[in-house]
């Protein structure tokens, strides 16, 4: 169900929107000072804002010029309710990021019409943003996405002092799977671990395709250690998939794999923690492939990882 936050303080607008969203099937929801609106709107999944000009306090606005600071609020359409005599202050208001108006007295059609027009443009701005964001071959985040995430998951460290984990794995021999057996075949094996990758890793982690044969788990509020518990379930799930061994039966899939946590950083940077992550896996291949390991830890887990894998 689409939500719709009403910001107006006047009893009178309240009545006459609600009573134009019976039968629509949107949920509204209604406040009646900028501020409030502002925090609901950051706090839950919101749609579309309707939002007053001249209001007590905060105006539209100042509301508006707000919502578009602060990147969880900065995409949510804003249709203005403004008063016919104000036609600067539309103008105002759409250089101000808004994408439509309605004028008062307002009847409930042109209201429904301009709401349902503004929510299925942002439809379909959901629709390509996510598009944009998906790996084709294997469904997965794609690298795009995942700069995203990191950074967001490093602000957020930054601000609770929680850790971020990263793995960072790397298909060993690749190219050749692809010479001997040809590039569909490569392409299926890429796919394949994508799917592992899905049931492998946690909700709350974001799995994506790094590029080419590379890919990367972003894992939010996990140390180093945890980061290794994860790192080797993954790697065991991959080495150890049934249908991977019968596809290459002549040529077993390993890969090699790093990982690291802001838990071993002294300052949590994406950067920093791209390159523990980086710095492991290189270490991981240099040391024969097939292998794990992770920033700041001994060689432990990797030679049991190696020994569980023979
Ligand atoms: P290493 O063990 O050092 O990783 O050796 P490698 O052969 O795997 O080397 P590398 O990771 O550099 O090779 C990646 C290869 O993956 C190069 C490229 O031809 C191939 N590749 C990249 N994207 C795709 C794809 O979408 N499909 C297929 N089939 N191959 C791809
Ligand atoms: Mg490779």
């Amino acid at each position: 169900m689409q939500r719709v936050l009403l910001i107006d303080d006047s009893e009178f607008i309240h009545n006459r929107v609600r009573d134009g969203f019976k039968g629509t099937g949107l949920d509204l929801l209604s406040v009646r000072n900028g501020r409030e609106g502002i925090d609901i709107a950051r706090a839950l999944p919101v749609d579309l804002i309707l939002l007053d000009i001249n209001m007590h306090g905060m105006t539209g606005f100042e509301v508006i010029k707000e919502l578009k600071q602060h990147r969880s609020t900065l995409n949510i359409p804003v249709v203005f309710i403004t008063a016919s005599n104000e036609i600067e202050n539309v103008v105002k208001g759409l250089e101000l990021g808004a994408v439509d108006y309605v004028i008062k007295p307002f009847v409930a059609a042109e209201l429904r019409a301009r709401v349902s027009a503004s929510l299925r443009t942002k439809e379909l701005m959901d629709l390509l943003t996510n598009e944009a964001e998906i790996d084709g071959l294997t469904g997965l985040h794609n690298r795009r996405h995942f700069d995203k995430r990191i950074k967001a998951e490093i602000d957020a460290c930054v601000r609770d002092g929680r850790h971020v984990g990263l793995v960072l794995f790397d298909v060993d021999r690749f190219k050749s799977i692809n010479d001997n057996h040809g590039h569909p075949m490569g392409d299926r094996v890429i796919q394949r671990i994508g799917k592992i990758l899905r049931v492998a890793t946690r909700n709350t982690d974001v799995a994506c395709r790094f590029g080419g044969d590379e890919y990367v788990v972003l894992m939010p509020e996990t140390s180093v250690k945890q980061v290794a518990h994860a790192g080797r379930r993954i790697y065991e799930a991959i080495v150890q998939d049934g249908e991977l061994s019968t596809v290459m039966e002549d040529q077993p899939v390993t890969i090699s794999l790093g990982g690291g946590s802001t838990s071993e950083l002294s300052h949590p940077e994406v950067e920093a923690l791209i390159t523990s992550a980086d710095q492991a896996l290189y270490r991981a291949k240099e040391s024969g492939r097939n292998t794990c390991c992770f920033e700041g830890m001994n060689d432990e887990i990797k030679l049991t990882a190696k020994q569980e894998a023979a």
